[in-house]
C-alpha cells in the first residue's frame, strides 16, 4: 500500500494531526492506522476528558486555549455534541503548598487567565461535606495539612472524548482521509533515500529516512510517517534510535455512585452548572471529576512520585489502592465518602515528559513524531495537530485556532523552548 502520509495512531492526537494534514493537503492520500477497532480507544479512552488553561507557559497556555476554543466550534458551529461543560478546575490547597504556587497564580492572573480565590470560610460554605480543619489525633499522625485556600480555573471542564475523537475522524473522513483499523505498525521502514539494491543497506554512509511502515497486514511505504502511538510510540522509535522525552506511567480512575455523595456533586456557586467542579486535593494525589450525564464521580490517584514508569499494554486498576490507601485520607476531607465503594476503575497511561511537562512535536528524516502530552493530550490535541501540519509544510510558524501563532520549533527537541511552567500542583 502507498500513501504520502501515514499516521500511526488514531487518538485525538493521531486524528488531529491526520486532520490538518489532509485540511491542508487536499491532494494528498493521507492514511490513518490503528491497531484497535476504532478512532480513540487507546488512552484517550482512559482520560478524565478535562481540559483546563491554567499554564505559566505562554506556549503551552495557547495550545490549550487554542484548542478549548475550537472544541467549541466543533459543538457550537459544526453540529457535534461534544457534552462541554465549563465547570471549572478547583484545587484546594493549604498554605505552604499555596506559598509555592502563588507567584504562578498572579503571572497567570496578569495574563488574563481567568483564576479565581477561595477563603476557607467560603470554601466550608460551598462546599458543605468538606473538612478544612481537622482537630483528630489520627489526622495529626498521618500528616494531613488544613485547607486554606482554593483556586479556581474557570476556562476549564469537561469534554466526552469518545466524541471527540469520533468527529475529529468524521471531519477527516468527509475531505477524503482514509482509515485501517485493526491495523498495527510493527516497525517502521527505515530506508537509504536513493536505495542501490544491495545487501547490508542501509549503510552508515547512506542518507536515510523513514518510508512508512511495516505492519499485521502488510508493508506501507509513505513519504512521511506521523508517529502518534502516544505511550507506545517508543516500540516503534527507540529502534530507530529517536528520544521523544517521553515515559510511560499509569494513573487509575475510581468510579463512584451512590446516593450519599448527591450533597457533594451538587455544589453551587462556582460555575452556571451548579455543580462540584473538577477537584483537586494535592494533598492526598487525588481529584475527583463530576459526570454529568452519569451522576457519578470519577476519582483519579495522581500518584506521581513513588510510582514506576514502565509500557504496559493492558494496565489494570490495583483496587486496593482506594480501599487501603486513598479511602483514609479522603474520608477526612470529605466524610460522605464513608463506607462508599466504587462501582468501576480503570487505568491507563499517561506520557510523561518530566523534562519541562510539555507536549512534543519533532521531526526526523521523512518523519513527525507528535506526543508526550504529559496528562494534557485532549486539552492541547487541536493545535498539536496543526503544528503537525505546520511542520510538514516546512512552515516555521503554526497559526493556532482564532489567529495565535508560535513557533514550531518551540515544541521540537533540537532547539525546544517551552518557556517556565511553574504551576505545578
Ligand atoms: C487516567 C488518565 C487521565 C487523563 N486525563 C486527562 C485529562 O483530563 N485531560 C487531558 O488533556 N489529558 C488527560 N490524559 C492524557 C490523555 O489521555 C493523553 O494525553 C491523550 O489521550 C494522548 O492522545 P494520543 O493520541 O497521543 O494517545 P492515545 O489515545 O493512546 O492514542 C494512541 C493510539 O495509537 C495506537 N497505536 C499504538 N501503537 C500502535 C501501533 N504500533 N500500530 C497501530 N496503532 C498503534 C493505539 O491503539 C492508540 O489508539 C489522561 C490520561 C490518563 C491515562
Amino acid at each position: 500500500m502507498n500513501c504520502d502520509i501515514l499516521v500511526i495512531g488514531a487518538g485525538v492526537l493521531g486524528m488531529s494531526s491526520a486532520y490538518h494534514l489532509k485540511r491542508l493537503n487536499p491532494d494528498k492520500r493521507v492514511l490513518v492506522i490503528d491497531r484497535f477497532s476504532g478512532p480513540g480507544q487507546g488512552n484517550t479512552a482512559k482520560s478524565a476528558g478535562i481540559f483546563l488553561n491554567l499554564s505559566t507557559s505562554e506556549v503551552n497556555h495557547n495550545l490549550a486555549d487554542s484548542t478549548i476554543d475550537w472544541f467549541y466550534h466543533l459543538q457550537n458551529d459544526l453540529g457535534y455534541n461534544l457534552n462541554l461543560a465549563q465547570y471549572g478546575y478547583l484545587i484546594l490547597l493549604d498554605e505552604a503548598r499555596y506559598a509555592r504556587v502563588k507567584r504562578a497564580v498572579r503571572k497567570m492572573q496578569g495574563r488574563g487567565i481567568d483564576l479565581r480565590t477561595f477563603e476557607r470560610e467560603e470554601l466550608r460554605r460551598m462546599i458543605p461535606d468538606l473538612v478544612i480543619d481537622f482537630d483528630d489525633e489520627e489526622t495529626e499522625l498521618m500528616g494531613l495539612k488544613p485547607v486554606d485556600i482554593g483556586v479556581l480555573g474557570v476556562r476549564c471542564g469537561s469534554v466526552d472524548t469518545d466524541a471527540l475523537s469520533r468527529s475529529l475522524e468524521s471531519e477527516f473522513l468527509k475531505i477524503g482521509g482514509e482509515v485501517s483499523y485493526n491495523t498495527t505498525a510493527t516497525r517502521l521502514r527505515l530506508k537509504p533515500k536513493k536505495e542501490l539494491g544491495v545487501d547490508g543497506e542501509p549503510f552508515v554512509w547512506q542518507d536515510i529516512r523513514v518510508m512508512g511502515a511495516e505492519t499485521d497486514r502488510g508493508s506501507i511505504q509513505a513519504g512521511t510517517t506521523v508517529v502518534a502511538a502516544g505511550v507506545w510510540s517508543e516500540r516503534l522509535l527507540d529502534p530507530i534510535g529517536f528520544d521523544s522525552l517521553m515515559r510511560p506511567k499509569k494513573r487509575v480512575v475510581f468510579v463512584f455512585k451512590d446516593p450519599r455523595l448527591e450533597k457533594l456533586i451538587g455544589v453551587e456557586g462556582f460555575s452556571d452548572y451548579d455543580v462540584l467542579p473538577f477537584t483537586k486535593i494535592p494533598e492526598i494525589s487525588v481529584y475527583m471529576k463530576v459526570d454529568l450525564a452519569e451522576g457519578s464521580i470519577w476519582l483519579g490517584c495522581a500518584d506521581d512520585f513513588g510510582r514506576k514508569y514502565g509500557l504496559e499494554d493492558d494496565p489494570q486498576p490495583e483496587s486496593d489502592l482506594y480501599s487501603n490507601n486513598i479511602y483514609h485520607a479522603l474520608v477526612k476531607y470529605l466524610p460522605c465518602f464513608k463506607d462508599v465503594r466504587p462501582v468501576n476503575m480503570w487505568a491507563g497511561q499517561r506520557s510523561i515528559n518530566r523534562y519541562d511537562i510539555s507536549p512534543v512535536v519533532a521531526p526526523a528524516p521523512g518523519m513527525i513524531y507528535v506526543g508526550s502530552a504529559t496528562g494534557k493530550g485532549i486539552t492541547k490535541c487541536d493545535a498539536l495537530g496543526r503544528a503537525v501540519a505546520a511542520l510538514y509544510a516546512d512552515e516555521e510558524e503554526v497559526e493556532l485556532y482564532r489567529g495565535w501563532s508560535i513557533s514550531v520549533a518551540d515544541l521540537g527537541v533540537e532547539k525546544r523552548n517551552m518557556g517556565n511552567e511553574a504551576f505545578k500542583v
